[in-house]
């Protein structure tokens, strides 16, 4: 398991990719593994198999989607099946009125549900819903939350008092920017300050029930708390991005885990078992403002997408009848212990924040829970235990401000392979 990355055909690929892609790919992070990412053949269970003939144990789970890990059985079976009959009508099918079924079960009792195709149309989707349902112009998110690449929600913290955002990106107008107004997270006296300057302004607030975009950062009780009351007194509706908490803390997302609720609940990531998807769920009051019902537009050629549908289905219900949740919570906590066992003995300061099957560890920090701490931790060493973990075969995300994700497959072998290897490299790193 030596010098992964090194690999030929990797290096070959990545070649021919810098003439292709900007920055030699389809998504930033991928980018990140340095010296230049791994090509992957084939995934199966706890396991990425290199177009070099490595074999990987995967801690990035496709970031979030793969909780069931690769190609498992019965997704397979159900995308075969599904595929056999074809995979593109522009009509309705009955796979989509069954996995809305099941979701809004879980999440939304009695309410609505739109599929699109990321998380990022989602979002998009919710705050435009917002905005129709109040009829206001502001939006409310939080330091360190990641919902997506669409303007709304590519702000930053702006200087001075004011809450005004700023774009992180170049090519979003200020004057949309300045429509997102931004709190640190976990912080009560900013929300009550925020709510008291603009409250009657905000159509919606967003938020990350627990951060997965800057590491992992779980939420405070009495920062939800806070949430819920103050979008409730002000009238602005909470949307609760779940793309990665939604059936990854147990079938009922972070509104069952926190026993909080959401006006607007956005999904995900898992519920499409792996490929492309999104969903915005809400109450029928709320929801049947989109169209073609209401006014609020939303429209996808590839909405609803029946393998998708299909994948998801077949997921959702290996996660009600196969103990997924129990064996991805036990993996992330024997990682979690055989990380603190190393890293009590050097008598550095560290954090590792774990909420059931999604952690992240920060060295050099006592505490972890803004996103303003997280980027206080010592990146450098967390991307040296990166590389080296994967020389040795195990793969967690290549920035500490990503989550490490367990799953299905994270048992046996492959798990006593991912906590012998994270004990090691962390004593190789810390030296
Ligand atoms: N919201 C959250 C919390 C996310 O983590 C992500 C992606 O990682 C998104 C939204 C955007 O989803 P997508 O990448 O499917 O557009």
């Amino acid at each position: 398991m030596e010098a992964l990355a090194s690999g030929e055909k990797s290096r070959m690929l990545f070649e021919r990719a810098k003439e292709l892609f900007p920055g030699s790919v389809n998504s930033p992070v991928r980018a990140a593994v340095k010296p230049y990412p791994f090509y992957v053949e084939r995934g199966e269970g706890a396991y990425l198999y290199t177009v070099d003939g490595a074999r990987i144990v995967d801690l990035v789970l496709a970031y979030g989607p793969l909780i069931l890990g690769h190609k498992h059985p019965r997704v397979l079976e159900a995308i075969e099946e599904a595929l056999a009959r074809g995979w593109l009508y522009g009509a309705p099918g009955e796979a989509e009125v069954l996995l809305a079924e099941k979701i809004l079960g879980y999440v939304k009792k009695g309410g609505m549900i739109r599929f699109v195709n990321s998380g990022t149309e989602a979002t998009m989707t919710a705050i435009r819903l917002a905005r129709g349902y109040t009829g206001r112009d502001l939006i409310l998110k939080f330091d360190g939350c990641y919902h997506g690449s669409h303007d709304a929600v590519l702000v930053a913290a702006g200087s001075a008092a004011a809450h005004y955002g700023v774009p992180t990106s170049a090519g979003v107008p200020e004057a949309v920017a300045r429509l997102t107004l931004v709190s640190p997270y976990n912080d009560v006296e900013a929300l009550e300050r925020v709510f008291a300057d603009y409250g009657d302004r905000i159509a919606g607030v967003i938020v990350e029930p627990v951060i997965a975009n800057a590491g992992v950062i779980p939420p405070r009780r009495e920062f939800l708390t806070a949430l819920q009351r103050l979008s409730r007194e002000s009238g602005a509706l909470l949307i609760l991005d779940e793309v990665v908490t939604g059936f990854r803390l147990g079938l009922e997302g972070a509104q069952g885990y926190f026993n909080i609720e959401g006006d607007i609940i956005v999904l995900g990531k898992i519920i499409g078992g792996g490929f492309p998807v999104g969903a915005v769920a809400g109450s029928r009051e709320v929801m049947s403002l989109l169209t073609p019902q209401g006014k609020v537009f939303n429209a996808g050629t590839f909405n609803a997408h029946p393998i998708t549908m299909a994948a998801g289905l077949a997921t959702l219900k290996a996660l009600e009848e196969e103990p997924v949740y129990r064996v991805s919570r036990e993996a992330a906590k024997a990682l979690e212990e055989a990380a603190s066992e190393v890293l009590d003995r050097t008598g550095l300061p560290y954090t590792i924040n774990r909420v059931e099957s999604m952690m992240q560890l920060f060295i050099g920090v006592e505490e972890v829970s803004n996103a303003a701490q997280a980027r206080k931790a010592d990146q450098k060493l967390y991307v040296k235990l990166h590389e080296e973990m994967l020389r040795r075969g195990v793969f967690i995300a290549p920035s500490n401000l990503e989550a490490v994700f367990t799953g299905l497959p994270h048992q046996s072998e492959a798990l006593e392979i991912a906590v012998e290897v994270l004990r090691n490299s962390l004593k190789t790193v810390l030296g």
